[in-house]
Formats: C-alpha cells, sequence, structure tokens
C-alpha cells in the first residue's frame, strides 16, 4: 500500500488561497462529454440553417414553435409556464418564459445577436467589364478585407418588390447549386501589392463578387455577360435589374460547420460570432418549463455594427415587447427592468498563441477554458464599457459554479491594443444589471472562425443557469 504524504504548508495554502485555472477538460463531470457533443452536432446545424440574420430567425421560430412557443398577441394575459415570442421585422426575435414570480420581481435575460460580419450588395450592384459580370459590395461589420478573396461565397437574402412582394434568394446552400468569389493577384504579379499594409492592400471597392462570363449568344449589343445574368435571374426569381434598389443581399462565405483536429473538439464555421451564444441562449430557454423569475431570450440584429436601427438591441422594439408582458401584470416596466439581470451573451477573443503580443494571457479567455464572463469591455481606459459591478460578478460565479458551468475571467486583448463592443452598454442603459459573457473565439470576425466545443457547451448550461437559479 502507498503511504499517504502528509501536505507541505506551501501546497495546503497554494491549495486553500491560490487562483488555479485547470483546462476544462480536466474539470468536466464524468457523462457530460455525449451530452456536450449532441448539442454541438444542433449547433452546427443551426449555423448551416442560419447564415444571415433572417435565416436564424426562421429556424429559431421553427425550433420554439416546436417546443410550445406561440407568438405573443398584445393584451392577452400571461401565467407562468406561458411560453410566447415575438419576431421583429423578420431580423431579430425576443422569446420569454413566464416565471412563478411577478414581473414586478424583474426577468433574467440572455441577450445575443444573429448578424454576423459579411459583404452585402450595394443598391445598385450588377456591372460588366472586360465581359465579366460582378456585383459590388459594402461589407458588413469589422472584416479584414484580405481575407474575404479567394474564398467561395453564397448568396442570400430578399428582393422586395414594389407590388409588394418578397423574393427570397439562397444561392450556394442547396445541392449542386453554383457559388461565387472575389478574386485576388497572382504572387507573380503582387509584388506591390504585398508591400501595402495589410489592411489598404485590398481596397473595399475592390471587394467585387464575380457572377457570370458568358455573354449573351447572337447579339451585337453591350455587356451581353450582364445582360446574360439578368435573364438567368429574372427566369429564376421574376426581378429585373432596378429591384436589386430595394433588395437585401448578403454574401457570406460557402463553408459548412464542421469539427476541427484530429481529436474534434472544436468547430468551424462561419458566424460563431454571434449565432454561438445564441444558439445557447436559444437552446436554453427552450427547455425551460416553469422558472421562478421570467426568462427572455433576445436574438438582436445590427450589434455588428453598432446596434443600431430599428432591429438593434438600441431600438425600441425590445422595450415594447417588455412592455406588453409587463402590462399582462399591470406592472410598469421601469420597476421590473430595475430588479432584471442581462447576460450580454457575445463572444470574446480567444488568447492565441500565434499572436501572443496582443493578449495578455493572465486575463484572456483560452480555449477550452470554459464560458467567459467579461467584467467589461470597451476600449481605450474601458471607454464604451458597462463594467459590471463587482456585485453582480460574484453573484454570477456562485450562480455558475453551484451549477456545475466550467467558467473564466476574459478580457479583449491587452490594455490598448484595440477592443470592442457588446450589446451590454445599452442593456445596462435601461437600468437593467448586465454582465457580458460568452465563448472565445479564434479568428473572429474572420470568414471562417474558431470555437471550442467545451466551451459552447459550457456558454449552454451557464445561460440556464441564469434562466433557472439566478
Ligand atoms: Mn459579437
Ligand atoms: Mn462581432
Amino acid at each position: 500500500m502507498e503511504e499517504k504524504k502528509t501536505p507541505t504548508r506551501g501546497e495546503e495554502l497554494r491549495k486553500a488561497l491560490s487562483y488555479d485555472k485547470k483546462n476544462g477538460y480536466d474539470r468536466l463531470l464524468s457523462g457530460e462529454r455525449e451530452a456536450m457533443e449532441d448539442y454541438c452536432a444542433a449547433y452546427k446545424e443551426f449555423l448551416d440553417a442560419g447564415k444571415t440574420e433572417r435565416e436564424c430567425v426562421d429556424r429559431a421560430v421553427a425550433l420554439a414553435e416546436n417546443a410550445g412557443f406561440r407568438p405573443y398577441v398584445r393584451g392577452n394575459g400571461l401565467k407562468p409556464g406561458d411560453k410566447v415570442y415575438r419576431v421583429n421585422r423578420d431580423k431579430s426575435l425576443m422569446l420569454a418564459v413566464i416565471g412563478q414570480k411577478s414581473l414586478a420581481e424583474g426577468v433574467r435575460i440572455c441577450a445575443a445577436h444573429i448578424d454576423s460580419p459579411r459583404l452585402d450588395l450595394k443598391q445598385n450592384p450588377l456591372y460588366e467589364t472586360d465581359e465579366l459580370a460582378f456585383f459590388k459590395t459594402h461589407y458588413y461589420g469589422g472584416i479584414r478585407k484580405y481575407q474575404w478573396v479567394t474564398i467561395p461565397l453564397e448568396l442570400h437574402g430578399v428582393v422586395a418588390l414594389k407590388n409588394g412582394g418578397v423574393v427570397r434568394v439562397s444561392v450556394g446552400n442547396g445541392e449542386g447549386d453554383p457559388l461565387f468569389t472575389i478574386d485576388d493577384l497572382l504572387p507573380h504579379l503582387g509584388a506591390e501589392q504585398s508591400r501595402k499594409p495589410l489592411g489598404e492592400a485590398i481596397p473595399g471597392e475592390n471587394l467585387n463578387i464575380l457572377v457570370g462570363s458568358r455573354p449573351l449568344a447572337d447579339d451585337e449589343g453591350k455587356d451581353r455577360v450582364k445582360l446574360s445574368v439578368l435573364e438567368l435571374l429574372n427566369r429564376k426569381y421574376g426581378i429585373v435589374e432596378e429591384d436589386f434598389i430595394s433588395a437585401e443581399l448578403c454574401a457570406v462565405p460557402a463553408f459548412r460547420a464542421c469539427d476541427i483536429g484530429f481529436d474534434r473538439s472544436m468547430i468551424g464555421a462561419y458566424g460563431h460570432d454571434d449565432r454561438v451564444c445564441a444558439y445557447a441562449s436559444l437552446a436554453a430557454i427552450l427547455q425551460l418549463s416553469q422558472p421562478e423569475h421570467t426568462a427572455v431570450c433576445v436574438l438582436a440584429d445590427k450589434e455588428e455594427i453598432g446596434s443600431e436601427g430599428v432591429t438593434g438591441m438600441k431600438s425600441a422594439a425590445f422595450d415594447t415587447f417588455m412592455e406588453d408582458l409587463c402590462a399582462g401584470q399591470n406592472v410598469p416596466l421601469r420597476v421590473c427592468y430595475e430588479r432584471s439581470f442581462c447576460l450580454s451573451a457575445d463572444v470574446t477573443a480567444a488568447y492565441d498563441p500565434n499572436f501572443a503580443d496582443v493578449y495578455e494571457k493572465r486575463n484572456s479567455a483560452l480555449v477550452n477554458g470554459g464560458v467567459g464572463l467579461c467584467k467589461y469591455t470597451g476600449s481605450r481606459g474601458k471607454s464604451g464599457a458597462s463594467d459590471a459591478s463587482a456585485e453582480l460578478v460574484a453573484y454570477v460565479r456562485k450562480v455558475l459554479d453551484e451549477n456545475g458551468v466550467i467558467w473564466q475571467m476574459a478580457e479583449l486583448g491587452k490594455v490598448d491594443a484595440g477592443g470592442g463592443g457588446t450589446v451590454a452598454m445599452f442593456m445596462a442603459e435601461r437600468n437593467i444589471d448586465t454582465l457580458d459573457a460568452g465563448v472565445p473565439v479564434l479568428s473572429m470576425h474572420a470568414p471562417f472562425e474558431t470555437v471550442g466545443k467545451l466551451d459552447c457547451y459550457m456558454t449552454f448550461k451557464g445561460m440556464k443557469a441564469v434562466y433557472e437559479r439566478l
């Protein structure tokens, strides 16, 4: 038999006093691996079905309807256990499960966003030059332009017609669909381009998508390639060139979500930011039956361009939804807000050893470290951050610990290296206590981003704990 060694005083102190950040896999409960894999498989399906905010709303509504949620009808009474939702202009979604306590006791909100960086077509996009046809684009959100050339692209969106009809477009996601791409210089002729700073090598006006090359047959006129493309679009969608003016068409990377690594421990995909948190908050609210506090899930649009606009988190659409719920229980909205809590569920930067100099490792989120809590975001002295209170962080870490959620603290890069914001400040402005939390992402905002499966699952578990236990 092995003799049991008495721990030294140093060992005892270390155990009692030091904060030890163990890898999540060393802390995962036995039997959790399978639940994690099942969860991630469903998440990958969600990603493949939703390449734009509109498609994410469609998919989320289908899942919610399946789970017993119904559109909320203004003026209808609400009782504990009722599951309701409201779609805002096809681009954002709010869901609620009515709790046993009155709305005067506040609600538990998880707010994520479903818009992702991409290339939007301009309103007059189609042109022909030198017998090739292209779409002009204006990028949406913070992209590194050099990453978006020479990759396969899909086209998703809507064309709204003058007669009130709306044509849905989805090219590239279906079996046998063609794809699109943006060309770049060959290295043989790229010497001068290579000398430019990374941010200037591909100007925004050069992000022109190649959409055709075959000229219209038996015709002597000009722009025969463009005309041939227009003919195809007209045949398939019934649209004419002028209809692009009232269209929202987005070029998105044509990558399907897949496992990354020999050990399949990560997921590579387009749009983890922030569908990875959106799916977690959705999946968590769909599993609720009778929470103590009313649970609210927000899948917002326009976060990537500052939460502006009628479908962004600044919009009164959220307040209107909440006010309608409160009216059902004769509770003033402000009373509900001041006792509410919001988890601003958005991704954070994962520490990347290949670019270690922009991180401060002690305070960075690591892949497989669990859901990353962010006390503050912002940049240059926390500017633009909501900065959650110490008391709030204490309460959240207690709840996460009690519910077996693996979590870590996160900071988006080292001081003055850059920064970023989330919807947190817009929730906090409503007098709602708010804390940022989300999945650490490698290559954030790239056409193909990578996350750890463990962190995805722990974010889901964290959201569930917020809804059920906070
Ligand atoms: Mn985000
Ligand atoms: Mn983002």
